[in-house]
């Protein structure tokens, strides 16, 4: 960003870039203490069958509370993170978290056999060529099946990625883990790269989510996805998802699954445990919605 702003501008404009920049560097070195001193922590927000409101899945979301300054939030400290070169070091302590987690709770009979977690990874980390030997170790090690782990990444790095990049995909692929586009649609690539890596799923973002319902166009765009997922044979998650009528929007394009603070954010392990458990075994939360009311 700097590199592109040119040099000479106004004095004001220097003293803020001064603060950005001192920002950054507290945060680095907040950040470097972060990890060691216990301050980060996993967020879960569950997946759910938009029919029936029950979690299939959750989201596995890196929360940092700092002593002093509050909960610093991902889109502040991953960036930092992945240009400071610690974004290998966070993104292996939340999966060896998160798949710990979800070990103890299927251990503790608190999700079914079939619950997955998705896990946010970084483009970095999928050029570490040990990464799938590393990843199916941790699951032997948590007791928790392939299927029951998702990976979630963003365009950019199929688009951009290596050939260790795309091999290590593969790899994981061959785990039996799924592999999950985050905040698809976002990207301004062509669609190729689906045919090209070995993608299960597309989550819809947010901002496609937001207008469903009001803006005809974002039902439509909604729908094309949705076509293109089915002749593909991906999943589809919605991202975002915060009112009843967005639900039923996408309900009636034929989005089967979503996330969002219609059911709830991310909580803590203990919180998502308390809240979903018996809504995981006992039944719906929400009545099945009518695709066309006639
Ligand atoms: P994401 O992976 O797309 O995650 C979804 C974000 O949307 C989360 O923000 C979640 O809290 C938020 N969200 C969920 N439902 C709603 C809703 O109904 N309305 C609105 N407005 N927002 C909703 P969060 O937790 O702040 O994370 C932001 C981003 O930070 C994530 O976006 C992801 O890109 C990144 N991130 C989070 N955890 C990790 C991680 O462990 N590793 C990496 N590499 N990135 C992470
Ligand atoms: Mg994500
Ligand atoms: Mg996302
Ligand atoms: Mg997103």
């Amino acid at each position: 960003r700097a590199k592109g702003e040119g040099p000479g501008r106004s004095t004001i404009f220097d003293t803020s870039m001064h603060t950005q920049v001192r920002e950054r560097i507290e945060l680095e070195v907040a950040l470097r203490q972060a990890l060691a001193s216990d301050q980060l922590h996993v967020a879960y927000q569950p997946l759910v069958r938009l029919e029936t409101g029950i979690p299939v899945g959750a989201e596995a979301l890196v929360r940092w509370l700092h002593p002093e300054r509050g909960p610093i939030p991902p889109m502040t400290f991953i960036p930092i993170a992945e240009d400071a070169g610690l974004i290998n070091e966070i993104g292996t302590w939340v999966r060896k978290e998160a798949l710990r987690q979800l070990g103890v709770w299927r251990s503790q009979g608190v999700v079914r056999d079939d619950f997955y977690l998705s896990i946010n990874v970084s483009p970095r980390q999928l050029t570490d060529p040990e990464l799938p030997l590393i990843v199916s170790g941790e699951m032997l090690r948590y007791g928790v099946p392939a299927h029951c782990v998702a990976l979630e990444m963003t365009e950019s790095v199929m688009v951009d990625g290596s050939s260790v990049t795309s091999r290590v995909l593969f790899e994981l692929r061959e785990l039996g883990v799924k592999l999950l586009v985050d905040d698809f649609g976002t990207g301004f690539s062509a669609l190729g790269y689906l045919r090209k890596f070995p993608v299960t799923g597309v989550k819809i973002d947010r901002s496609f989510v937001i207008g469903l319902g009001v803006n005809h166009e974002d039902d439509e765009i909604v729908r094309a996805v949705v076509a293109m997922s089915q002749a593909l044979g991906l999943s589809v998650i919605a991202e975002g998802v915060e009112t009843p009528l967005q639900r039923e929007a996408l309900w009636a394009v034929g989005v089967v699954n979503g996330q969002g603070w219609l059911w709830g954010a991310a909580v803590s392990a203990a919180e998502f445990a308390e809240r979903w458990r018996d809504v995981m075994f006992r039944g719906p939360v929400v009545a099945e919605p009518v695709p066309n009311p006639s």
